[in-house]
Parts: structure tokens; sequence; C-alpha cells
């Protein structure tokens, strides 16, 4: 591999997920404000300190290499605090909302591992020790952030969500419960994602059917058929 080449890769990599640090700290306010449970929004407002922080010493690292902090923007950051954001729109149980929210922030925490193991890997391939270093002590961050999150959701705010559900009972009109229960779930604005299941449970089941079918379908077929397709590909190119 071209050297040149693989450092360049790695400086616009280092740009975008610089962009990742500086969307998360205009997101995790907003995210902290939709948020009950005081200790989940606690750990959301230190991790905010530390992001600041880690975008901080990101700047310091592009300013090295004389290029620009803000050439790139991380468009799958980008797309996953859009998700994260219209779903706790969209719940209107505070501690359901929690645990969405958990969910999302743990999704961001997850991306980031993979991209500070990716960088970290190749500022030591590349022979960069400082930034290796940097990179492994947010790595280890995100890491324990993680990991704050995964015991919050355990020990407290995903039990008062399960324990709540009862308060989603439907009042009786006839309708079956099954139906309903995941209509209150969700707030009058988004009516239509819990209509598209509700109007059309037939519907719904002839897809896993037809699904179903479909994947048996091609387990019987056996792996070689789909071996000896991609080695003909191979053999193409
Ligand atoms: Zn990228
Ligand atoms: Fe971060
Ligand atoms: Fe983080």
């Amino acid at each position: 591999m071209n050297v040149d080449d693989f450092k360049r890769m790695y400086v616009i990599e280092l740009q975008e997920l610089r962009s990742v640090e500086e969307q998360l700290v205009e997101a995790l306010p907003r995210m902290a404000e939709l948020v009950q449970h005081p200790q989940l929004r606690h750990a959301l407002e230190s991790h905010l300190e530390e992001t600041k922080r880690q975008r901080d010493r990101l700047d310091q690292l592009l300013r090295g290499y004389g290029v620009s902090t803000r050439e790139y923007e991380d468009g799958s950051m980008r797309a996953i605090i859009r998700e994260a954001e219209r779903w706790a729109n969209m719940v209107s149980h505070p501690d359901s909302r929690d645990a969405g929210i958990i969910a999302s922030a743990q999704r961001v925490e997850h991306y980031e591992i993979a991209v500070y193991g990716t960088l970290a890997t190749w500022a030591r391939q590349l022979g960069l020790r400082e930034d290796e270093r940097v990179l492994h002590a947010i790595l280890a961050e995100e890491k324990r952030a993680d990991e704050n999150l995964s015991r919050l959701a355990e020990i407290n705010v995903n039990r008062d969500a399960a324990s709540s559900a009862d308060l989603w009972q439907p009042e009786s009109t006839g309708e079956p419960p099954a139906y309903q229960a995941p209509m209150r779930y969700v707030r009058q604005g988004s009516r239509a994602v819990s209509h598209r299941i509700e109007d059309s449970p037939l519907v719904s089941m002839l897809i896993v059917g037809a699904a179903a079918y479909l994947f048996a379908h091609l387990m019987r077929s056996g792996p070689e058929r789909y071996y000896g397709r991609t080695q003909s590909y191979r053999a193409q190119h």
C-alpha cells in the first residue's frame, strides 16, 4: 500500500472523527434535556464535558497536520443522531424514552469505539506515536461511557420502563389489546407507524411467512451454489 495514500486517508478519517465529536457536543445536551432519570441525565452531561475535551484533543492533532478541522462531516453520525432524536420525540412515556435514549447513546458509543479502534491501529502502523497515544486514551473513555450506560440500563432505567408497562393497558374499546398496546407507546403524531402494522396484521403475517419460506429455500439450495457463484464472479475480475 502506498504510504502517502494511507496517511492521507488517516488524516481525512481523523477530520471525520473530529466532526463526530462536534456533532455530539451539539446533540448530547438535547438528549439530556429529554431524560427523566437523574442518573442517566448526569451520565450524559458528564460525557458531554468529556466529549468537548475529546474534540479539542482531535483539533490539536489535526493542527499538527496543518489541515482544517471542519473540512469533513461524518454522515454516519449525522444519521445516527437523526434517528435517535426521531425516536426520542415519538415515545411519550418518560421511562420508555429513557430506555430508548440509552439505546441510542450506546449506538453512538459503539460507533465511536469502532472508529477510534481503527484509527489507533492506523496511527501505530504509520508510526504516529502521539496520535496513537491520544486515540487509545479516548478509546478507553468511550468504552467506559458505554459500560456506564449498560450498567444504568440494567440496574435502573430499563427496569422502570418495564414496570410501568402496565400503565399502557388500553381502555376497553373492544379491540384486541395486542394491537393497541404498541399504539399507546407511541404518540399521536406518529400513528402512521403503528397503523401500518395495526391495519394489516394479515399482510404482516404473509410477509413474515414469505421471508421464512425464502430463507428455507436458500438454505436448501445449499452453500455450494453461492460459493460457486462467488468464485465465478471472482474469476471474471
Ligand atoms: Zn468516515
Ligand atoms: Fe467521543
Ligand atoms: Fe462518546
